[in-house]
């Protein structure tokens, strides 16, 4: 540690630097300026926001990586302890089987989507009954999980009310769920088989979830569906509104510029310009393997160093959670249209028989014999792939009529996918040809089931894949919520020790983002920001105080 205690900063060293300009880097940056911190947040990109951001294109306005945001007790409550005003509406949600169509409106809509089950599986009758009832109890966890504002963005010292009022008797209810949380572990779909045999039932449950999405989180969703919120504007309003208040406070934002070594020893970062940077703190708030690969171990203390081996060599051998596949469609028909089929924000599986083993024998089995398959068999499998899976189709327009042209509508119909599938295809050369094959199946999948209208409208098409991610955010296997779900995670996985999900084995450095804990997603990614900025100001304040 060379520089805690230099306070006339000289010119490139910073109190705290953060690299990563996605939604977790921009909360640690905000909560810095507004402590006073000569901090500096660096983004490789044009544009902060990583995977929360919004692009515009012949006047359509689409959302490249979340849809729509859950507040989760932390989104809106670290606006206004930032003091960002940000109009949200409600992004409303639909659930799509075949021809059966739900609006989720409250609560008991959970009871008309066990209906909705039943007729389309009456023979399971008894078992739906049983996931419904599991999926009711989580709903209860969900409400005291998320049942106050997170006290990470309270100010405990001053704010009597909340604490006595509100978190102490929320406290051991808290506790409580987080036992019953940790129980509901296993991955959902081994625990549905404890209760459905019907496999395509199993499927419909569970199929638009990440491959061993653990119970909880998995069944989790119906209380995630009522949670949902849109930015007026788009998503990307909401980096928007930090990066404008990180500026504000005449912080600095280095947009374009990609750290390419971390000399951890003298606290040094280097850009791609071979600029060099000097931090008391760095917050890493990208993908961690990057920090593993480029971080230089060699002058730390020889435990510290051992450490940090060892968590390097668990970090690389594991992977990056599913990715995903996100075809944007700008149509020649007008928003009324589309709203009376479904809301903004819609949940699509147009056969119930379900993906099976499609998504994961039958594509681990052709991935492993790549090099004798052929592409034939690889467009029969598409096929099947796109006839049986669940799709997430976003609206922007139905959730604020400013974002498309009048008269016209833009959708964004995506759905996990396997970067490995594309890397290998890209590998054999016919990537575009397979990303077309891909788009006109999806498109005739939608448009003969659920949306007729988009037959002959479509103005203009493009796609983003797995490795578009990985291009774009510098993610790990195109991962949009860092680690595969596994036996042994490399971070930590427990709610009751989030408080540590941001600490390396080397003390200047914190990490933050969707790579510090599982399961991720943006919320959790703003609490780790939001952790390791406290910790950081914890640090300097304790150097400066000596
Ligand atoms: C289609 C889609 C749907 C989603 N749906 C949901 C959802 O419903 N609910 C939910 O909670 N989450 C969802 N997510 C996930 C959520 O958006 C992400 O988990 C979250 O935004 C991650 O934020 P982050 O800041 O941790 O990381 P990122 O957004 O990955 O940001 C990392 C930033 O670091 C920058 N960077 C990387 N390497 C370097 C470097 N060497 N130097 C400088 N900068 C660097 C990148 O350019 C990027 O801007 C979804 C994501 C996608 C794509």
């Amino acid at each position: 540690m060379k520089s805690l205690k230099q306070r006339n900063m000289p010119e490139n060293t910073y109190n705290t630097i953060i690299v990563g300009g996605g939604i977790a880097g921009l909360t640690s940056a905000a909560y810095l300026a507004r402590a006073g911190q000569k901090v500096l947040l660096i983004e490789k990109n044009k544009e902060c926001g990583g995977l929360v951001n919004s692009f515009t294109r012949d006047g359509f306005h689409f959302d490249a990586g979340v849809r729509a945001l859950e507040d989760a007790g932390i989104i809106l409550p670290m606006l206004k302890d930032l003091g960002i005003q940000l109009e949200v509406v409600k992004s409303k949600v639909s659930l799509g089987i075949e021809n059966e169509i739900l609006h989720i409106e409250n609560f008991e809509s959970l009871f008309e989507y066990r209906e909705l089950l039943k007729k389309l599986f009456p023979e399971c009758d008894g078992e739906i009954d049983e996931v419904v009832k599991i999926i009711r109890k989580i709903m209860k966890h969900m409400d005291v999980l998320y049942g106050i504002e997170n006290p990470v963005f309270k100010d405990l010292r001053r704010d009597r009310t909340f604490i006595f009022k509100k978190l102490l008797p929320w406290l051991p209810r808290f506790i409580f769920t987080v036992g019953k949380i940790n129980r509901m572990n296993k991955p959902v779909e081994e625990y549905l088989k404890t209760i459905v045999k019907n496999p395509s039932l199993r499927d419909i449950i569970s199929q638009h979830f990440f491959k061993n999405t653990p119970t909880f989180f998995a069944l989790s969703y119906f209380s995630l569906y009522l949670d949902y919120f849109y930015p007026k504007g788009g998503i990307g309003r909401l980096p928007e509104a930090l990066k404008n208040k990180i500026i504000e406070s005449g912080r600095e934002i280095k947009t374009e510029t990609k750290i390419i070594k971390v000399m951890a020893d003298k606290c040094l970062v280097k850009d791609q310009n071979n600029i060099i940077y000097q931090y008391d703190n760095l917050i890493w708030a990208a993908d961690l393997k990057t920090l593993y690969k480029i971080t230089e171990a060699e002058g730390l203390l020889p435990q510290i160093k051992t450490i940090f081996e060892e968590s390097k060599n668990n970090m690389l051998k594991n992977r990056g959670g599913d990715s995903v596949f996100s075809l944007f469609l700008e149509v020649d028909e007008p928003l009324e249209s589309f709203r009376k089929i479904a809301n903004g924000h819609f949940f699509y599986t147009p056969s119930k028989l379900g993906l099976g083993e499609t998504h994961r024998g039958e594509l681990n089995n052709m991935l492993s014999n790549f090099k004798r398959i052929e592409k034939e068999q690889i467009l029969t499998w598409l096929d099947k792939f796109t006839r049986l899976n669940t799709y997430e189709i976003s609206i922007p327009g139905l959730k604020d009529p400013e974002l498309v042209p009048p008269g016209k509508t833009g959708l964004i119909i995506s759905f996990l996918a396997e970067y490995d599938l594309f890397n290998k295809i890209k590998e054999a050369g016919w990537l575009d040809e397979f990303i077309k094959e891909l788009e006109n199946r999806i498109l005739s999948v939608i448009s003969d089931s659920v949306y007729p209208v988009l037959k002959n409208k479509i103005i203009a098409r493009f796609s983003f894949t797995p490795l578009s991610i990985e291009n774009r955010v510098g993610s790990s296997e195109g991962a949009i919520t860092g680690w595969s779900f596994q036996e042994s995670m490399p971070v930590i996985n427990k709610i009751q020790n989030s408080g540590r999900s941001i600490l390396t084995p080397i003390p200047s450095i914190y990490q933050a983002g969707q790579w510090a804990y599982s399961p991720a997603g943006a919320p959790m990614s703003i609490l780790t920001g939001k952790l390791a900025a406290a910790k950081a100001l914890k640090q300097i304040r304790k150097y400066k105080n000596r």
